[in-house]
C-alpha cells in the first residue's frame, strides 16, 4: 500500500506515479535524488566541492586519491603501465 505524498490517495499497484493526481511517489523522488547524489560524487565538480568543504584538505585529497584508484579498472592501470614502460624504454634508448 502506497500513499501519495501530495493528495493522500492510496494505491496497491506498483506505479511510480499516483493514479489520482499524477505526482511521483516520494520513494521514487528519493531514489532519483540518491542516484543524482551518487553521480555527483563521481564528477570532478563533486570531488572539488568535497575537497573545498573538508576541514582537513590533506586528508580529503588522500581520500579522493584512494577513491580514484579504486574507480580505475585494471585495464586502465595496464594502459598506464604500458605508457610508462614505453616512456621508460624511450629514455633508456636515448641515454
Ligand atoms: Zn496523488
Amino acid at each position: 500500500m502506497k500513499k501519495c505524498p501530495s493528495c493522500g490517495y492510496e494505491s496497491n499497484n506498483n506505479d511510480m506515479r499516483c493514479p489520482e493526481c499524477g505526482s511521483f511517489y516520494s520513494k521514487v523522488i528519493e531514489m532519483i535524488d540518491e542516484v543524482a547524489a551518487d553521480e555527483e560524487q563521481k564528477t570532478l565538480r563533486g570531488r572539488c566541492r568535497r575537497l573545498l568543504d573538508s576541514d582537513d584538505i590533506k586528508q580529503a585529497i588522500l581520500f579522493e586519491w584512494q577513491q580514484i584508484k579504486t574507480d580505475l579498472s585494471t585495464q586502465a592501470w595496464f594502459a598506464l603501465f604500458v605508457i610508462f614502460a614505453f616512456v621508460f624504454a624511450l629514455i633508456i634508448t636515448v641515454i
